[in-house]
């Protein structure tokens, strides 16, 4: 398969003008089987990651449900999402076991979709201060013993957990923690000097910058510049044109540069549905057009996707390279699965997306095949 005639995402160069070949699941230098894809006037770009979703299309990975969470992997790969770690919201213990187990059979029955690279803890390490849309009667302190229960159930899968580095022996938890998965700094009361102690301890990540944790101000610069001042660490940012401003979301490329903005869609089960009532982690959340909101008006995750999270980035103002580079690279980068995917040079899974002059997904390419 050649595809031809589009401009081609490059690490280096932005877009290029050139053929992408593959014959089989990975990309090659050319191709022989004689087939070509017309993709005159469109963008060709690697297979996106979305390292931090709840649920889609009715399921949630919260509900521990097989079929459940290959209806989420299908839905996300129609939409140019060729691999997904979702995320678990703060549940007990007993409860995310399951999560982990239903993961990983998933993983090894390989079952139709998105390739399955990873999960991703939200919860339970939060503060209850900060605890958003989580279930508050199942926040726990940071346990690194629970964490490696959780991390043998799912099997090697466990890519990413949350902690707030204020709460009792969390500073611990990320020293021991971190040397297995990346920790992300996540709905917290840190101030600035908290959250470096927690950088330099070994997180890695900020979970949904700005949301759920304390604003960035001139004296108080807290999670956002103890992120900025560390440039290990890599920030996700929800832009469903609901968590973030435009204006915050162009100042934090501007500040992090796409290399390390994570975008993330953190959609709840109602994406890919209509309006109306659904449950997030044992609560009820109304879901009227792009909001998704507890009764008390706190906004629960979203309804988008990661493909249209992008789109949104690039109507804000951002260049379309660096929204691509922070919904296919960096994302790729934050969980260790860049050596497979996340860009489109031979050698990597022949997994691309298509998208027309507008931005709308027009075909999807997943390990060589069209989906
Ligand atoms: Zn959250």
């Amino acid at each position: 398969m050649k595809i031809s005639g589009g401009r081609v995402f490059d690490l280096q160069r932005g877009f290029v003008e050139r053929e992408l070949c593959f014959d089989g699941p990975l990309l090659t230098p050319d191709s022989r089987d004689g087939q070509v894809f017309d993709a005159s006037g469109c963008w060709v770009i690697p297979g996106l990651t979305d390292v931090h979703f709840h649920g889609c299309r009715g399921a949630d990975l919260s509900d521990g449900d097989a079929d459940g969470l290959q209806a989420m992997a299908e839905y996300q790969l129609s939409r140019g999402v060729t691999q997904i770690c979702p995320a678990g919201m703060t549940l007990p213990e007993d409860r995310l076991m399951k999560v982990c187990q239903t993961a990983a059979a998933h993983r090894r029955e390989r079952r139709p979709g998105a390739d399955l690279v990873g999960i991703n803890l939200e919860g339970p390490f939060l503060s209850r201060a900060k605890k958003g849309a989580q279930n508050g009667e199942w926040l726990h302190a940071p346990d690194a013993a629970m964490l490696r229960r959780l991390t043998d159930a799912a099997e090697g899968l466990v890519k990413l957990v949350s902690a707030a580095p204020e709460e009792p022996g969390a500073m611990d938890f990320i020293r021991e923690a971190s040397e297995e998965v990346n920790v992300s700094v996540a709905h917290t009361t840190a101030d600035y000097g908290t959250a470096l102690d927690a950088f330099r301890a070994g997180a890695r990540q900020v979970t949904h910058l700005f949301n759920a944790m304390p604003g960035f101000t001139h004296r108080s610069p807290g999670v956002v510049g103890a992120a900025l001042d560390c440039p290990w660490v890599r920030v996700e940012l929800i832009c469903d044109g609901v968590h973030i401003h435009p204006s915050v979301v162009r100042a934090v490329f501007k500040m992090f540069g796409p290399e390390r903005v994570v975008l993330i869609s953190d959609t709840m089960r109602a994406a890919g549905m209509t309006d109306g009532k659904y449950d997030l982690g044992g609560q009820e959340v109304t879901v009227k057009g792009p909001l998704a909101t507890l009764a008390d008006g706190t906004i629960a995750g979203s309804v988008t996707d990661l493909t249209a999270c992008m789109k949104a980035a690039v109507s804000f103002g951002v260049p379309l390279a660096d929204a691509v580079r922070s919904a296919a690279v960096t994302p790729a980068q934050a969980i260790g699965i860049f050596d497979r995917v996340g860009s489109l040079e031979p050698g990597k899974r022949a997994n691309a997306v298509v998208l027309d002059a507008d931005l709308a997904v027009k075909a999807v390419f997943f390990h060589g095949k069209r989906v």
